[in-house]
């Protein structure tokens, strides 16, 4: 899963309609701006600490970084942009909407300074492990194609994902600052096979054409809780009420007033955001924020 996915995003950029799957930040800027208002209003109540970095693991085209840092802006913040991205074909992109960033190709790497954090659809792409009656099931080659070496009830794991969770809570623990964990995934650890992948907007089998598809799986949102030490943790939320309770219903209303001629598109916009039948209750928010910073809103 490592290999194909560093393949895979270092040779392409897989976002948007051309591509093979759209991100919440790819279907409207209100998502970056809800983002960057919770960031925004943390660090003014942290007493907006001059030396705070903007922080974002995956930032895919870049979108995400530029409403939110635009809200931010507002806000008085004029940190600087440290991009954790390890494929060059979307350090390019991100180049483009922000050429002022600094690139890193670990969390290790981030200025040690107070973290304005956020992380949407970076998790679920880093491997898993699985495992069958408590033994790892691998992968094979088995006459010219690749094949699990066993099948049955299954139980996951990642190990990177932990390590990544561990180390943005360090960095929090450490310096400070509040980081934005956004993801599909469940509440609770249970077993079942949720490796995936996409090509062109469709399922696709996860052992075929290696590389050359996106392969994710579900964030286990407990484990994740578990490697997140020194912190404190917001409750875990769904993506659709997070975004509901910080008012992105009034920002679409004032979207739609000032284009008109898109009010249409706005509101198909939040619909995906945040219907539960859309994107609204797989995905889920769980916020971490350091001793001496207030709890990021928008958390039951
Ligand atoms: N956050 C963006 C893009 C999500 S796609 C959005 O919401 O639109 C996943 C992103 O994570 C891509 O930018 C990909 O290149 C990056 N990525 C995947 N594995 C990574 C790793 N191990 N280290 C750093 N970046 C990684």
């Amino acid at each position: 899963m490592e290999a194909c996915n560093t393949y895979y995003y270092a040779t392409r950029d897989p976002l948007g309609a051309t591509g093979d799957f759209t991100t919440a930040p790819e279907i409207s800027q209100m998502f970056g701006e809800m983002v960057g208002a919770v960031l925004a209003d943390a660090w003014t109540r942290a007493g907006k600490p001059a030396d705070a970095i903007y922080a974002e693991l995956g930032p895919g085209r870049g979108t995400l970084a530029t409403d939110a840092l635009r809200v931010m802006a507002r806000a008085g913040f004029q940190g600087t942009v440290h991009l954790v991205e390890t494929s060059p074909a979307l350090r390019g992109e991100q180049a483009s909407r922000l050429p002022n960033a600094q690139w890193h190709d670990a969390i290790e790497a981030l200025p040690k300074r107070p973290l304005l954090l956020v992380a949407n659809e970076f998790l679920d792409a880093l491997p898993i492990r699985q495992f069958v009656g408590g033994i790892e099931r691998t992968i094979e080659v088995i006459g010219g194609a690749l094949a699990f070496t066993r099948d049955g009830a299954i139980v996951e794991d990642s190990p990177a994902r932990d390590a990544a969770t561990a180390s943005i809570a360090a960095h929090v623990a450490a310096h400070g600052g509040v980081a934005l964990l956004i993801d599909y995934g469940h509440a609770r650890s249970a077993p079942g096979d949720t490796l995936q992948a996409i090509r062109a907007h469709q399922f696709a089998h996860v052992l075929e054409r290696p590389g050359e598809q996106d392969l994710t799986a579900h964030v286990d949102f407990e484990a994740l809780a578990r490697s997140a030490a020194g912190v404190s943790l917001t409750s875990l939320t769904t993506q659709g009420e997070w975004l509901e309770r910080l008012g992105i219903a009034r920002r679409a209303e004032s979207l739609a007033s000032a284009h008109p001629d898109l009010a249409g598109e706005i509101e198909t916009a939040r619909h995906r955001l945040c219907d539960a039948q859309e994107m609204g209750s797989l995905f889920k928010v769980i916020g971490i924020h350091a001793q001496g910073w207030p709890a990021p809103a928008g958390f039951a």
